[in-house]
């Protein structure tokens, strides 16, 4: 059975996670959530309810958020589900210090939403943190699941990450290391052919 708590930020090698919402629209295969209730010994991730936007700022206030190498949206689920409250957040967050912010994403925010949502974040995030997961899209949309089996989800978030560039200042394409060399080698070439950096992490971080 799933733990549940209002597990709304969590802290992680001198870093603050912000688990806002625990709606996404795919089914990663590799996913935490899959298998766990928290992130490396966090407390449980699975919440007891959305948060609303008070709820979220609460949570934040009990904290020095000057404090943090940097503040970040990650979580069980998909930040830009909750897109008003990852932005409100965001402003909120940047009034008070200026720790840069990261938003890890699956890069799929225009298909949630159904329209271009990349100036939203103009002057917002620092760093936006898109999973590639795959060189091509049919891998992609096997390792992913997107709920989506009728759009190329693959060229969707290729372009969110290319129009990013616009609006915030560092764009990365990440995959994970045990994706073995070949893939590496060819998720570069996809990095490239939209001018963004491609980060490949190991599988657990
Ligand atoms: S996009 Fe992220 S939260 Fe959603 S299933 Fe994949 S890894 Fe999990």
């Amino acid at each position: 059975m799933k733990k549940t708590a209002m597990t709304i930020s969590y802290e992680l090698w001198g870093k603050l996670y912000l688990n806002i919402t625990n709606k996404c629209p795919c089914a990663c295969t590799f996913c935490l959530r899959q298998n766990d209730d928290g992130a490396y010994g966090s407390d449980p991730l699975w919440l007891e309810h959305q948060p609303t936007l008070e709820e979220v700022l609460a949570n934040l206030k009990t904290r020095d958020l000057s404090s943090y190498e940097e503040i970040i949206f990650c979580g069980y689920g998909e930040p830009t589900s909750e897109l008003d409250i990852l932005l409100e957040t965001a402003k909120y967050i940047r009034s008070v210090c200026d720790t840069p912010i990261r938003l890890n994403t699956n890069g799929l925010a225009n298909l949630i939403h159904g329209r271009k949502t990349e100036p939203d974040f103009k002057g917002l995030i620092d760093t936006v943190s898109i999973s590639l997961n795959a060189s091509e899209s049919e891998a992609y949309m096997a390792i992913t699941r997107p709920k989506w089996k009728d759009k190329d989800c693959f060229a969707e978030l290729l372009s969110f990450a290319k129009d990013m560039k616009q609006y915030v200042p560092n764009v990365v394409l990440t995959v994970v290391d045990v994706i073995g060399e070949e893939e590496i080698a060819k998720s570069q070439k996809v990095a490239d052919s939209v001018g963004v950096k491609l980060r490949v992490r190991p599988l657990e971080s």
